[in-house]
């Protein structure tokens, strides 16, 4: 190997072995990752591991063998929550009705700033405000 000329003694544990093709090293991974992690392991680090993928599609893949080295990962947990699932598809409540009613323009002025952008408007600004005026509706 090139990259270990300089290189007296080495210790380390094998990790994984690879077919080496003229320059290249060609890892598999089957071999490298997947036969390596699946022994014990739940459906929830699989889950995980497939970025947090829904269980019944992992189950899919269970049962018709799509992943290979991929166990039969028998305990499936029912009822089983992923927190990092359900942070991820959390949502605002949204806000309370309101009743008020204004009787004259300007009286009551409802705004919204968002920014800042990524992607600067023609005019080089990051942020954008929209104001309503309660009694006309005029922006
Ligand atoms: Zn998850």
């Amino acid at each position: 190997m090139k990259f270990l000329i300089n290189i007296v003694s080495l210790t380390a544990d094998v990790v994984h072995t690879c077919k080496r093709v003229k320059d290249l090293f060609v890892l598999s991974s089957t071999m490298s990752y997947v036969d390596k992690m699946r022994t014990n392991d739940g459906a929830s680090i699989w889950h995980a591991r497939l970025r947090h993928l829904r269980i019944d599609k992992l189950k899919v893949k269970v049962l018709k063998f799509l992943v290979n080295g991929l166990p039969k990962l028998s305990t499936f947990g029912k009822g089983e929550v992923c927190e990092r699932c359900q942070y991820g598809k959390a949502h605002r409540l949204p806000f309370d009705k309101s009743f008020s009613k204004c009787k004259a323009p300007l009286e009551l002025i409802q705004s919204d700033l968002m920014g800042p952008c990524v992607t600067p408007s023609h005019s080089g600004f990051r942020y954008m405000s929209l104001s309503v005026d309660d009694f006309t509706t005029y922006t």
